[in-house]
């Protein structure tokens, strides 16, 4: 037993720990994504309810009063239809709503309408590199359905709770379904399926990405089997993971735990469990309901829908270029390296403000460079992007440039980034008013490596016995003399051949 013990945490109830090379892990996600849209799924409440006090945000369709009937938000449809185009899937000529019946709290309606057997779409796939090999999982669908409220419970959310309180504000808000094939091999695999999935919704704009607040949540779903099997284990369900990191996390606990209980010849059990931030563990939740425990029928409130093929054209015409595809643009293009193409399309904010800035003349290199290097070290200090610094895009072309000509230096470049970038300013003004353009005249510069030299007869005469390190502290004072507004390089190439004239 323990020589197949290699890593992980320990397994609950005093099971041995470990993950067995004996088992592949199987992954499959769900995951939702509440729509970008003005108002709910099926009334005229707003979409971003986040600000509003609890239970303002309601109408009778979204609590399910008697007698009130909703009506289909049109601008869901799109982005649901324009998510599942960007995840290659296929859009029926027909889908319908159906009612998934449960009951608890958060659902005032006793149903929540979602779709069943004839959702908006399917048979998609998202593929993705990683380290070094693509990892290509399939789409099972994309389809549309409401939220629902929200609770709040006083005292521990897991144990039992002395009260609960209700916001039904949620209740109704248009949310996205993408269920995704147990494709997924690995923690790694996963959580990069999830970077990628949130990458195309932000850029599609139909989604805001934000796992922390739950409007892009995430379930996991994790079996093991015997490597080479083609059955599919027993599943876990694990919820509740608010960040990349969690997700990976609890997928990598679950597969230690799953690997601890097969290896002491015991079967997971097909249930539901919550990943516990402050804990690092999964603890069961409930047990798996199965499909037919929710009795689903069709809504007989909605009218099926027709998706016509005029339509799907209309919304593939509107698909923007996404991540991967602009990526490998930036590559051919500008000559960029994969690397930094994709981390300057990790967002589309991101790789808008990189093309922003080479229309605006600055070379594709140099701006690689700025806006990876010490753009994003200020962006990410002071919690601002560059569009809105004070620099602005437009500065930061204007600065580049200077030091592209020569015009500053590196050093002063910096200073001048950093102070435009907070405060704002004009940036010629500064240049001239501070004195800081370069000392580029030649004949200003010959003139004060020969002051240098002069002064510094030993530094000289050590060069000239041999000692290169002593050329160093005769550029230093040539640099000092210019205050630093020269070129390092260029000045050490002409003392070398003054000193060789001599
Ligand atoms: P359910 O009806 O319980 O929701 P589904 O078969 O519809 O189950 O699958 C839901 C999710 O679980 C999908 O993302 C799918 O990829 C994943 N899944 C299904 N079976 C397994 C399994 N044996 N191991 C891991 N993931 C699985
Ligand atoms: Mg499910
Ligand atoms: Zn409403």
């Amino acid at each position: 037993m323990a020589s197949q013990v290699t890593a992980g945490p320990a397994v609950e109830d005093g099971g041995a720990p470990g993950i067995s090379a004996k088992y592949e892990a199987v992954i499959g996600l769900e995951v939702h994504a509440q729509l970008l849209t003005e108002s709910k799924m099926f009334c005229g409440c707003r979409a971003d309810y986040a600000q509003m006090p609890p239970n303002t945000n309601v109408c009778p369709v979204c609590m399910g009063l008697p007698g009130a009937l909703p009506v289909m938000n049109r601008k869901a449809v799109e982005y649901t239809i324009l998510t599942a185009l960007a995840l290659n899937c296929t859009i029926p000529e027909e889908s319908k709503f159906d009612r998934k019946n449960y009951f608890y709290p958060d659902l005032p309606k006793g149903y929540q309408i979602s779709q069943y057997d004839m959702p908006l779409s399917l048979n998609g796939h998202l593929s993705f590199e990683l380290e070094g090999r693509r990892v290509r999982a399939g789409i099972t669908r994309v389809h549309l359905e409401e939220d629902t409220g929200t609770l709040q419970h006083a005292g521990s959310v897991l144990h039992t709770a002395a009260s609960s309180a209700i916001d039904y504000n949620r209740c109704g808000v248009p949310l996205m379904e993408i269920v995704g094939e147990p494709d997924l091999r690995s923690a790694e695999e996963a959580r990069e399926y999830l970077v990628r999935l949130r990458q195309i919704l932000t850029y599609l704009g139909v989604n805001d990405g934000n796992l922390e607040t739950g409007s892009m949540r995430c379930d996991a779903n994790v079996s093991l089997r015997p490597p080479g099997d083609s059955q599919l284990g027993v599943k876990v369900e694990i919820k509740n993971m608010n960040s990349f990191r969690a997700v990976h996390r609890a997928i990598q606990y679950e597969i230690a735990r799953q690997a601890g209980l097969l290896d002491m010849g015991e079967k997971p059990l097909q249930e539901t469990r919550g990943w516990v931030e402050t804990e690092s563990r999964t603890v069961s939740q409930r047990t798996k309901e199965y499909a037919a425990d929710y009795r689903y029928f069709p809504e007989p409130d909605l009218p099926p829908l027709q998706i016509s093929r005029q339509l799907v054209e209309e919304i593939t015409s509107q698909m923007p270029e996404l991540p991967e595809q602009k990526a490998a643009r930036l590559v051919t293009q500008f000559g960029l390296s994969s690397y930094e193409a994709g981390v300057l399309t990790a967002t589309r904010a991101s790789a808008d403000t990189f093309e922003a800035v080479v229309a605006g003349g600055l070379p594709p290199q140099a701006a690689s460079r700025w806006l990876l290097g010490d753009v994003a070290k200020l962006e990410t200090e002071h919690r601002t992007r560059l569009a809105e610094s004070g620099l602005g895009v437009a500065g930061l072309v204007r600065l580049g440039n200077l030091v592209e000509k020569g015009s500053i230096n590196g050093t002063t470049a910096k200073a001048l980034l950093e102070e435009l970038f907070l405060s704002g300013g004009d940036l010629d003004d500064l240049v001239q008013s501070r004195g800081l353009s370069m000392v580029s005249d030649a004949a200003e510069l010959r003139r004060m490596a020969e002051e240098v030299i002069a002064a510094n007869p030993k530094s000289v005469a050590d060069f000239q016995g041999g000692k290169e390190a002593a050329l160093q502290s005769l550029v230093g004072g040539v640099m000092k003399l210019t205050r630093g507004r020269a070129d390092a390089r260029a000045v050490t190439q002409l003392l070398r051949e003054l000193l060789s004239a001599e």
